[in-house]
């Protein structure tokens, strides 16, 4: 018995929506349908199951432009503040974050975010967690025949990890912790003040 001559009576709504990345789970509520008929058909298909990263992959794909000359990206879809996100499974996932890890292999430190000039790009060689971020801009600076860094800041924190390097031009290297150090007693000194008026 050939059983693609049986063909489901939603086949080509179940196919269509299969095409467009949705999950077994996700088709099968959507369209009212057996969870099992929506695997014959992938079957039929070819197309593997959707996992949890490559349905995001897919909702990422849908709301991105083709790259312009440049190799930039744009984001069509929903923000959150700016910020590209999408919606998976009640959960929101900042575009950026998903998109790195999936280049890299692995989970983003810090922010991760566009390094190429154009705010909120999202071509995904374009963006950079903190530790690829550091990496690029030490690298520029020694390229542009810069100052490097010794080994730690001037109150004696260690590099890298206490280092943060500005954007361009200037590539400035500065301290995060006696930046935040400095936060810390501007706001104290701050409130000395307010308690003492
Ligand atoms: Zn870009
Ligand atoms: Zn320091």
């Amino acid at each position: 018995v050939n059983e693609n001559l049986y063909l489901h009576r939603k086949h080509h709504a179940i196919e269509a929506a299969i095409k467009d990345g949705h999950t077994d789970t996700g088709i099968a509520a959507q369209l009212h349908v057996d969870r099992r008929a929506v695997a014959r058909v992938r079957k039929m298909l070819g197309i593997p199951p959707m996992t949890n990263s490559t349905s995001k992959l897919y909702k990422i794909l849908k709301y991105s432009t083709a790259p312009d000359a440049d190799g930039h990206v744009l984001w069509t879809g929903r923000r959150n503040h700016g910020t590209p996100v999408i919606r998976h499974k009640e959960q929101e996932y900042p575009v950026a974050a998903v998109l790195f890890e999936e280049r890299t292999g692995r989970k983003p430190v810090g922010f991760t975010r566009s390094e190429c000039g154009r705010e909120y790009c999202v071509a995904p060689s374009h963006l950079c967690d903190d530790v690829e971020r550091l990496r690029v801009r030490l690298q520029l600076r020694a390229l542009y025949g810069r100052e490097m860094p010794g080994d730690q800041c001037s109150q004696g924190h260690p590099w890298p990890e206490h280092m943060s390097v500005g954007p361009e031009p200037r590539l400035v290297i500065y301290c995060r912790t006696c930046g935040t150090n400095r936060a810390r007693r501007s706001r104290e000194a701050a409130q000395a003040e307010q308690e003492e008026s």
